[in-house]
């Protein structure tokens, strides 16, 4: 019995001291278990993680041709057909016909048009912007109703006041797609984005958008919105709003 107790006693001290020397001679935790073991310990009294900021994609209609997110294509006219914006101004830029534009694609237009010359030296101009039903009647007529370049009355985006054809000062390559390798297309194609603006019909997404390639044509969307598409890198609206593709009138 005595034995036993003993032996017994014996057992327990040894398995004590080798814990202790095992404790004492286990290496410190390296920086990375221990930031791991503060995450874990600093997650669990918090039952709900602080969830990402998701971008509202139904905060402003994509309907109504008075919004700045207003989706205009072959399948979604500008409605009704006579619509013409209440707030179309001046844009104080050089143009080749007028400058006329809703209020905030004009300031947002001087805005980019400024800090391309401040950055570069170089100066671009406006092409093309507001159009009315009427005159994009004769647009289209003049272009022998190419539906690939020209869009029909009340199919464009021109007529939401929202849009602006770009060219380079000389006029080089005014509305042709080598404008993409002037010194305003390329920066444009980098820039645009960050003063709210749009490349609308980018090069090879003609399945989508229903047009060929056009570097100059840059439609206002406003910054919030520009910022999340070069963001996610998705290049279309009808894309970015679920739409079908609109390659073709109904
Ligand atoms: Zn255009």
């Amino acid at each position: 019995m005595t034995t036993a107790l003993l032996v017994a006693g014996s057992v327990i001290v040894v398995v004590a001291v080798i814990a202790v020397v095992f404790a004492v001679l286990r290496p410190a935790a390296s920086p990375d278990e221990k930031a791991t073991a503060t995450r874990t310990v600093s997650a669990t009294p918090s039952p709900t993680p602080t969830p990402t900021p998701t971008f509202d994609k139904t905060r402003f209609s994509i309907d109504d041709p008075m919004s700045l997110w207003v989706v205009v294509d072959k399948l979604r006219p500008v409605n009704p057909p006579s619509f013409v914006p209440s707030d179309l101004v001046d844009a104080n830029v050089p143009a080749v016909f007028t400058s006329t534009l809703r209020e905030p694609a004009a300031r947002a237009v001087e805005a980019m048009f400024a800090a391309y010359t401040a950055e570069t030296g170089d100066s671009m101009r406006l092409q093309s912007a507001y159009r009315s039903y009427e005159v994009q009647s004769q647009v289209y007529g003049e272009s022998n109703q190419d539906d690939a370049t020209t869009a029909r009355p009340g199919f464009s985006e021109h007529q939401t006041g929202l849009a602006v054809d770009i060219s380079p000062a000389s006029g080089e390559c005014a509305q042709n797609e080598c404008f993409a390798n002037t010194l305003p297309g390329q920066w444009l194609a980098a820039n645009a984005w960050q003063y709210g603006f749009l490349l609308r019909y980018p090069s090879g997404l003609t399945p989508i958008t229903g047009y060929t390639f056009e570097p100059w044509h840059f439609r206002f969307i406003g910054t919030e919105l520009a910022a999340e598409l070069h963001k996610t890198g998705v290049q279309t609206l009808e894309e970015f709003f679920g739409l079908p593709p609109a390659p073709d009138y109904q």
